[in-house]
């Protein structure tokens, strides 16, 4: 079975085809710039080089259409019609309460999905687009939504409400909902398998540390509790978000800086973290390297960011009553031993210990935890483009 997976941006369009039999990528791409001047096609088929096509794609209808012309096409292609697609898995990046797994597209989930655009004004409508786009491209094809929020609706109402006037869940739906939920599930399968457990009997600590970052707490299989919240501000000190912040601030500085709603929102979401802190970059390579050179400001944010990694890891041991293993993963949580060890040295308390030797690994699936270590500490590279099409083959069977 042959799965196209789809994740549609505001101007961009990312794509992979999977082989479902060896669970291989058959060929992957983006569309970026839909709708701006400069728009292209950047096709990779298998392991061969990349392949860039310019054109004017005006919506996503287009990029669509134009990544399948290119999937089949003579030269670069890897299929030899586009029949051969079976189904489609798109991600969704909201599900408010109304999904909590992976559903078949028909009218009613459209229904839905539309209602939570009020949650996500930015990423819901993009994703609608790429959804509507390829039921007019391929027609009768079946197709899959994939929730970043769907793996957190096992969280309990005491970490999910807010100690706001609960009218304000009521009556708005103002509750954390959680993302990076499509991550969390596939590096909690794959540790499972790596540790030879069974996911029903491990208590686990997920930290997805990219330029997005967050954290969960699963027992069992089932998020308890997990770092972002209405949106994905809450939490961690991200790449530019600030994470947890006194809420007063926000008041006090639309005031300050004459902002309105926006314009603060603007604010914490995109100078902020580790990017507003430092006065470098927003990318931990180049922090480090700041650092290294005796930035003062690039320590400092590096400083933060693993503090507050840590003050989350600390808290999910104690609403888990104890953690089996501690997962790494995403950009940062793959590549960067440094942060893991720095992360891990506040946990010795817990009986964790590193082995720097196996520590010094990226991107490679590994359980870097020293002979006896109380609780084991893994690197898994995510994939929740191979966890989007898992969910799509076993929903169209
Ligand atoms: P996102 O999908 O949210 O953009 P990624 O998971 O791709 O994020 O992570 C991107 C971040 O990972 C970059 O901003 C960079 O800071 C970090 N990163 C990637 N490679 C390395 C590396 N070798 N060392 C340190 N940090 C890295």
């Amino acid at each position: 079975m042959k799965i196209l997976v789809v994740n549609c941006g505001s101007s961009s369009l990312k794509y992979q085809l999977f082989d479902m039999k060896n669970e291989d990528v058959l060929a992957k791409g983006l569309v970026e710039r839909i709708g701006l001047e400069g728009a292209q096609l950047v096709h990779q088929p298998g392991q061969s080089d990349k392949v860039k096509i310019p054109a004017e794609i005006s919506n996503h209808k287009i990029a669509i259409k134009m990544v399948i012309e290119t999937l089949v096409d003579d030269s670069v292609g890897v299929i030899s019609k586009m029949d051969e697609i079976q189904a489609v898995g798109h991600r969704v990046v909201h599900g408010g309460e109304e999904f909590s797994e992976s559903v078949l597209i028909n009218d009613k989930v459209m229904d839905a999905i539309n209602k939570c655009i009020d949650l996500a004004p930015l990423h819901n409508p993009p994703n609608i687009m790429g959804i509507e786009a390829c039921s007019e491209v391929l027609p009768g094809v079946e197709q899959v939504a994939v929730f970043d929020t769907a793996f957190h609706q096992t969280m309990p109402e005491k970490s999910f409400i807010y100690g706001l006037p609960y009218e304000a869940y009521e009556e708005h739906a103002i509750r954390r909902y959680g993302f990076h939920g499509t991550s969390h599930k596939f590096v909690t399968q794959q540790a499972a398998k790596l540790l030879n457990k069974n996911v029903e009997d491990l208590k686990l600590i997920t930290c997805h540390l990219g330029n997005g970052a967050s954290i969960a707490a699963i027992d069992g299989g089932q998020v308890v509790d997990t770092s972002m919240g209405l949106t994905p501000l809450e939490g961690l000190v991200m790449g530019t978000r600030c994470g947890d912040i006194d809420p007063a601030i926000v008041p006090f500085l639309m005031k300050k800086l004459d902002l309105d709603a926006d314009g603060l929102n603007n604010y914490m979401n995109k100078k902020s973290g580790v990017m507003g802190i430092s006065g470098v970059s927003s990318d931990f390579r180049d922090l480090e390297e700041a650092s290294e050179k005796g930035n003062k400001r690039a320590a400092l944010a590096l400083d933060i960011f693993s503090h507050r990694v840590q003050k989350y890891i600390g808290s999910y041991a104690a609403v888990l009553n104890g953690v089996d293993a501690i997962v790494f993963t995403a950009g940062l949580g793959e590549n960067s031993p440094e942060t893991r060890e720095q992360v891990l040295s506040s946990f010795t308390y817990l009986g964790v210990e590193v082995d720097k030797e196996k520590n010094n690994v990226r991107g490679k699936a590994t359980d870097f935890s020293a002979e006896g270590s109380k609780v084991k500490t893994l690197l898994i590279p995510t994939n929740e483009e191979l966890m989007i099409a898992r969910d799509t083959k076993n929903l169209v069977g």
